[in-house]
C-alpha cells in the first residue's frame, strides 16, 4: 500500500500532526523507533502559556496565542473521540519573579489579557512578593493522558503505527521522497513525508544530506507528593515552576542543560529543584518525592518552531524545533502544516516557520 503520509515521530507533535491529516480524509503511517509518546512530550510539564511571552519571537507568540484559543476545543473532541479525561484544567499561573512580573504586566496589559494583582498566600512559607501577579486564565493538561488520547484517537482513524521500528534509509530520486525502509527491511510507500522527530530530527535529515540547526536542551522535573498543603495555582519563578496536578500531587520543575543528547536525571538537579521549593513551602510540609524524570526538549536558534516544506525537496515537510511550548503549540502548528499540505488559507503564513528562513544561527538564551 502507499500512503498519503508517512510521519516519523509520534511524539505531541507526530501525532497531532497525523490526526489533522487523518481527519481530513488522507491514510498516514506513523514511525517511531520507540513506542510512540515516550519521549519529551511524555515528560513535560503541560502548561499551556509561553514562559516569558514578552521576550518571545511575535510569530511564536502568535503560534502560542492560537493554540491557546482553540485548546478547550482540540481537548473536548479527543476526550469526545477516546473517552479519556486529559486533565486540562484552569489552574491560572502566578509569577512570582520580579522582572518577569513586571514585564508581564506589561504584556499583558498591552494585549488584553486579564490579570489579578491580589494573591492568595495562604499556602506558602511567606508571602508571595508584593509585585507577583496573577494569570487567572492559563490552562494546564496531564501530557501522558493527552498522548495517550491522541495514540487511541489515530487508531480510531486507522492510522497505521510502526513502531520500535528504526528507519533505516530514506530513498529519495530527483529531490523527491519516495520510500522508506526500515530495520526488518519493510519498504514503506508515500506520497509526502513528514519529520517529526524532536531532538532527534536532524539526525534524520543527515541521511538525505540535510541539516537544521536544532539542538537537545535537558529539562529534569520532580513528582511529589505534599501532603499537608494543598496549592491551587501553577507558581512560576523564572525558569522553575511549581504545577499541581488534580490528584493533588505536585510537578517542580524544570532544568535548562545543554548537554547533548544524554538523557539522564541527575542528584544536582534534584537538590536544585528542591532547594527551590523549599524556599516557597514550608521545611514540614511533607514532601516525598516519588518520581524523578529528564528529557530533551527540540531548541531552535531561532526561537520558533521550523515548519513547512524542506528546502531542497518537494515532497518533505517539518515541524520540530518547539523547545518548551511544543504541547502548547501542537495544535496551531499541526493545523498551519496540514492547512498548507490542503492548499488552505491559514490564520497564519507559514512561510514565518519555513526552514529556509528559521535555520539561519542567531544567538538566542536557551
Ligand atoms: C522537563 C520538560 C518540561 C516541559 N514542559 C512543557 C510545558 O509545560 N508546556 C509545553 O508546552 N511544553 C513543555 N515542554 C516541551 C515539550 O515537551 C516539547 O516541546 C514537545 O514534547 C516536543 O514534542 P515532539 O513531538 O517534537 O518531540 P518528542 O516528544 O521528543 O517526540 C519525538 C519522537 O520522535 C521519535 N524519534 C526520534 N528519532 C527517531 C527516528 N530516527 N526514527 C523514528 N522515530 C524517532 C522519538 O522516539 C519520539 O517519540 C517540556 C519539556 C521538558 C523536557
Amino acid at each position: 500500500m502507499k500512503y498519503d503520509y508517512i510521519v516519523i515521530g509520534g511524539g505531541v507533535i507526530g501525532m497531532t500532526t497525523s490526526r489533522e491529516i487523518a481527519a481530513r480524509g488522507a491514510t498516514v503511517a506513523v514511525i517511531d523507533r520507540k513506542n510512540v509518546g515516550n519521549e519529551a512530550s511524555k515528560v513535560a510539564g503541560g502548561i499551556l502559556s509561553s514562559m516569558r511571552p514578552w521576550d518571545e519571537n511575535p510569530d511564536s507568540n502568535k503560534l502560542s496565542e492560537e493554540s491557546k484559543k482553540n485548546y478547550p476545543d482540540f481537548v473536548s473532541n479527543l476526550e469526545e473521540e477516546t473517552g479519556i479525561n486529559v486533565e486540562l484544567i484552569k489552574s491560572g499561573l502566578i509569577i512570582i519573579n520580579k522582572e518577569h512580573s513586571d514585564s508581564t504586566k506589561k504584556w499583558a496589559i498591552n494585549n488584553d489579557i486579564k490579570l489579578i494583582k491580589k494573591i492568595n498566600n495562604k499556602n506558602f512559607k511567606k508571602n508571595l512578593p508584593a509585585y507577583s501577579i496573577f494569570l487567572p486564565e492559563i490552562y494546564q493538561i496531564r501530557p501522558p493522558l493527552l498522548l495517550n488520547a491522541l495514540h487511541q484517537s489515530l487508531k480510531k482513524y486507522l492510522v497505521d503505527f510502526f513502531e520500535n521500528s528504526i528507519v533505516s534509509h530514506i530513498e529519495t530520486k530527483n529531490n523527491k521522497f519516495e520510500f522508506i525502509v526500515l530495520d526488518n527491511k519493510k519498504k514503506l510507500y508515500a506520497d509526502n513525508l513528514i519529520i517529526t522527530a524532536g531532538a532527534w530530527s536532524n539526525l534524520l535529515l543527515g541521511s538525505i544530506n540535510t541539516s537544521i540547526n536544532i539542538k537537545p536542551i535537558r529539562g529534569q522535573m520532580l513528582y511529589a507528593r505534599l501532603k499537608n498543603l494543598k496549592i491551587d495555582n501553577i507558581i512560576l519563578d523564572s525558569g522553575n515552576y511549581l504545577i499541581p496536578r488534580l490528584d493533588g500531587h505536585i510537578l517542580i520543575g524544570s532544568t535548562i542543560e545543554d548537554v547533548g543528547f544524554v538523557n539522564k536525571t541527575t542528584q544536582v538537579a534534584r537538590e536544585e529543584l528542591l532547594n527551590w521549593v523549599y524556599s516557597l513551602v514550608p521545611k514540614d510540609s511533607d514532601l516525598d518525592i516519588l518520581k524523578h524524570w529528564a528529557g530533551l526538549r527540540p531548541a531552535v536558534d531561532a526561537g520558533k518552531p521550523m515548519i513547512g516544506v524542506l528546502s531542497n525537496f518537494e515532497n518533505i515537510y517539518i515541524n520540530t524545533g518547539h523547545y518548551r511550548k511544543g504541547i502548547l503549540q501542537a495544535p496551531a502548528s499541526a493545523k498551519l502544516l496540514v492547512d498548507f499540505l490542503f492548499h488552505i488559507k491559514s490564520f497564519m503564513d507559514i512561510d514565518k516557520f519555513s526552514p529556509k528562513n528559521t535555520n539561519k544561527l542567531q544567538k538566542i538564551q536557551y
